[in-house]
This record gives structure tokens, C-alpha cells and sequence, in this order.
């Protein structure tokens, strides 16, 4: 039976759909279409009633879509190196060009199936049909696939017009993240990280774009000074001057209003989301989240995802009403899961919590994208706290939050080879926070987006141990 997806989630999902096809209309009509950073402040562009896209959202898109490795191995050909971020590899490729197409026989305009894709094939009683020939399980013809491989949209293009040309473009993976528009301009803000800087430079040198940057540099204290606050501000200024240049427009005060109203209403709905993981047991889980990151990213500035996040809080509100969840098991555990989740491998990070009832009922990624504020100081202070831009003390003191806030008997550490900056601090982190909250914590190796740097054995011993860690102290403290 299909699983049941609530109006909230309906809503969420039509969000993203509709910022990729407003994209692709703008892009078809001669609109510019732009390139954005996550942590951009996208107010800015929104006051140019711009059309902006998100590379980071395309590249988990894409990821999740299982075509990661096949991007990332584009990317290394043309000469970037396999231990840059995953995300920066995906988009890298694409912005060259590089897209995952199905492999088609051009003779006969069919599509070549992968015999080795697909679902085993089950009978009137659920039961896996065996071929008799091979005694080998039966695959369901309707869930093959064809080869993927990788085409060239600047090739594609410079084919004379015709079949050949209309069947490799028909032939690009046809989910949304794979058609999405190549960028008239870039807007990167470096609060994420500095492989942002060098990510948007290149993309900006080979697609021959303007680049609009904004540098929110990492910050050793706690507070954000007045004079990096100054220094920000200077720059909303250039970049405002910049994109009045390149649409042609005056700055629309009332657009930027609006958009900085609709920006925050996501945000506190998005926070409130969030918060729900608090209840125990929880109505969802942290993978929950992570899906409905897409809307908090792309659309934050639209009014739509705001009423989207609002009508999700009425979902969750019936669901500890009724005492459901959709976590499909009962939660003997609560976790908090560190760092972004691998992609590629989602149901592989799912299956052994499941086995062991672990519920991952808090993430430190989720509510870092809720940025909250009442004018443009706060606004530009808002900017300055993303995970990797804040200084170890803010970082322990918001883990230590969202572990007592959110109940959890554990911590699950994503050593995630993309994001070295994340990762590098991890280690100190994880031992003053769990030091702290005397909690049990495992690490795992793993990527988000390239799946070759995942290893499902090492995971689940890993989920094991911190399994048999939380059981011996639930023990120890119901003995005490
Ligand atoms: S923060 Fe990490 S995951 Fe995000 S772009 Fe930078 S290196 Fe990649």
C-alpha cells in the first residue's frame, strides 16, 4: 500500500517543484536565472523578483537520485580533485555540462536496460517468483532501469538538429535536479564554508557569468562584532549595486520587505518543526527533516513555503493528538544525528536503526537554516551563524541544546569525508559534548554524496556499538 503522505508534506514537495519549474519558464522566456550559495541572503535577490537555483539542493537531489559517483567522476576528469566536496564535484560537472543520461540505442531510439537494476518480482502472495532456469529471483520488469551514462549538454547542442539530438536531450535523467537551468549569474556568501569561494569562481569562470560574493568569514567569538556586522553590511550595499546593474532595476524596497517577512515566517514555522522532535516519542524522525530542508533552502523567501511549514506544524499537532508517528517502528531510542546525512545510501543508514528501534530524534543541520530577525543588523548577524562559520564554544553550547532539549540516550557522528570543516572539529566537539551530557556517541565514515566513500559494515557495527552502550546505561541507571 503506498505510504500515506500528509497535506503538510504535499504542500512542501509542490514548494520545490514549482522553484524548479518557475526556473526552467524563466529561463525558457529569456529570464536571468541565477546560482545561489544556501546561506546567500536571498532577500537580496528577491527584491529583483530573480529567479534563483541552489546548487547544494541539486547536488543531495542528485545524490539521493543515486547519480553522485557518475557526477563526481565527471567532475575529477576534468581535472578537480576527488577530495573536494562532493556537492562542489556534482555542481562542477554540471556547470561544465556534464549531465546523467539514460543510455539509448540511437538505431532504435530505445532505451538499453540494465539487466542487474530493479525489484525482485513477487507473486499474488507476496512471495519472490524464482526463474526456474536460472534459480535465480525473477526481476520486476516495471522497476528496470536503463544504464545510466554520462552525455554533454554542449555536445548535445552542437548536433545539426534532428533525431539523434532530440533523442540524447529526451534522454537526460528526467527528474527535476538534472534538468535544472545553467546560470546567467552566481551569488556565493563563504558563512558555509571557503570551498564555496573556489566552488562559485570556477563556476562563474566556466560558464562566463558575473559573480556577486559576499564574505561572512568565521568568527572566534561568540558575539558578532559591530565592525564585522559593518563590514557585512558594506557588502549587502555592493551586492545590491551589482545586481541593479546586471537586471537593469532599482533596488525594490517593498519587494525586499516582503521577501525579509516571508524569510522570517519560514523560519520561525521551520524552528517550530523542528521543536516537534522534542516530543517523546517523536512524530517523525530527524530523516523527516532532512527532505523538508529542500523547501527551507530554495523557497525561504516565498510566502508559499512558510504557509507549507505552518500547515505541517497542524499535521505533526494531530499526530501526538492521535499518538502517531511516521517512524514505521516503535522508538526504543532516541539519537542525535551529526553532520549531513549520506544521500546516496539513505535506506542504508535507515535499515540498522530500524533493526535496533533507534529514532533519530534530533539534528544539528535542520535548525541551522533558521534564520531569524526583526532588521537588517540582525539580519547580517543572523547570516554570520551557520554551523561552520561559529566558533567551537557556540558549537558545543547548540549540540548540548538540542541533546537535552530532545531527549536522546546517544550520538550518531557523520565523519563526512565532502565536509572537511565540519568534520575536521568534530572529534573535539564530540568529546566536550558527550564529556558533558555523559551520553554514549559512535562515528562512521561516509560521504554525502559519494557513495564510494561509504561502508555499510563499518556503519552498522557502529550503530551496533552505540546501541549496546545506550542498553548497558538505561541498565546501569535503572539499577541504581
Ligand atoms: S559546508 Fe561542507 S558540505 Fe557544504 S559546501 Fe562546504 S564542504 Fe561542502
Amino acid at each position: 500500500m503506498a505510504k500515506q503522505v500528509s497535506p503538510g508534506v504535499l504542500a512542501l514537495r509542490k514548494v520545490v517543484e514549482d522553484v524548479y519549474a518557475d526556473a526552467r519558464e524563466a529561463k525558457k522566456a529569456g529570464k536571468l536565472v541565477g546560482w545561489s550559495s544556501s546561506k546567500f541572503p536571498c532577500e537580496l535577490a528577491a527584491a529583483f523578483d530573480l529567479d534563483v537555483m541552489y546548487p547544494e539542493n541539486q547536488a543531495a537531489g542528485i545524490a539521493a537520485n543515486r547519480d553522485g559517483e557518475i557526477m563526481c567522476k565527471a567532475a575529477e576528469d576534468l581535472g578537480f580533485d576527488n577530495d573536494i566536496c562532493g556537492y562542489a564535484r556534482i555542481s562542477l560537472a554540471y556547470a561544465a555540462g556534464k549531465r546523467a543520461s539514460r543510455k539509448i540505442d540511437l538505431a532504435t531510439g530505445e532505451y538499453v536496460i540494465n539487466p542487474a537494476s530493479g525489484k525482485p518480482l513477487k507473486d499474488e502472495n507476496g512471495k519472490v517468483v524464482i526463474d526456474p532456469e536460472t534459480g535465480k529471483p525473477k526481476k520486476d520488469p516495471k522497476t528496470m532501469q536503463p544504464y545510466t551514462v554520462l552525455d554533454d549538454i554542449h555536445e548535445i547542442e552542437a548536433l545539426p538538429d534532428g533525431r539523434e539530438k532530440d533523442l540524447r536531450r529526451e534522454a537526460i535523467k528526467p527528474y527535476r535536479q538534472m534538468r535544472m537551468p545553467q546560470p546567467d549569474f552566481v551569488l556565493c556568501c563563504n558563512n558555509i564554508c571557503n570551498c564555496m569561494t573556489k566552488w562559485y569562481e570556477n563556476i562563474a569562470r566556466m560558464c562566463n557569468v558575473p559573480l556577486i560574493m559576499i564574505d561572512i568569514p568565521y568568527n572566534n567569538t561568540v558575539a558578532v562584532d559591530d565592525t564585522n556586522v559593518a563590514y557585512v553590511r558594506a557588502q549587502f550595499d555592493a551586492a545590491i549595486a551589482q545586481l541593479e546593474k546586471l537586471t537593469g532595476k532599482k533596488f525594490d524596497e517593498k519587494k525586499f520587505e516582503a521577501a525579509c517577512a516571508n524569510a522570517n515566517r519560514t523560519a520561525q514555522a521551520w524552528l517550530r518543526v523542528c521543536d516537534y522532535l522534542q516530543y517523546k516519542p517523536a512524530p517523525y524522525s530527524g530523516f523527516d527533516l532532512f527532505n523538508h530542508m529542500a523547501d527551507v533552502v530554495t523557497a525561504r523567501g516565498r510566502v508559499q513555503a512558510a504557509e507549507a511549514f505552518e500547515l505541517l506544524e497542524k499535521d505533526l499537532e494531530e499526530a501526538i493528538k492521535n499518538g502517531t508517528s511516521t517512524t514505521p517502528f516503535p522508538e526504543q531510542y532516541r539519537v542525535m544525528f551529526e553532520g549531513i546525512p549520506c544521500w546516496p545510501k539513505l535506506p542504508n543508514l535507515f535499515k540498522p536503526l530500524k533493526e535496533h528501534g533507534v529514532n533519530v530524534t534530533a539534528v544539528v543541520y535542520a535548525p541551522a537554516f533558521g534564520f531569524v530577525y526583526n532588521n537588517m543588523d540582525e539580519m547580517v548577524r543572523a547570516y554570520y551563524k551557520a554551523p561552520n562559520s561559529v566558533c567551537i564554544e557556540q558549537g558545543v553550547d547548540w549540540r548540548e541544546g538540542i541533546c537535552k532539549n530532545n531527549k536522546v540516550d546517544g550520538v550518531l557522528v557523520h565523519y563526512n569525508r565532502s565536509c572537511k570543516p565540519w568534520s575536521g572539529y568534530m572529534a573535539e566537539m564530540q568529546r566536550r559534548f558527550t564529556a558533558d551530557l555523559g551520553i554514549p556517541c559512535a562515528g562512521f565514515d561516509g560521504d554525502q554524496a559519494d557513495p564510494r566513500n561509504f561502508n555499510e559494515a563499518q556503519y552498522e557495527t557502529r550503530v551496533q556499538g552505540l546501541v549496546e552502550a545506550m542498553e548497558a546505561k538505561k541498565a546501569k541507571e535503572g539499577n541504581a
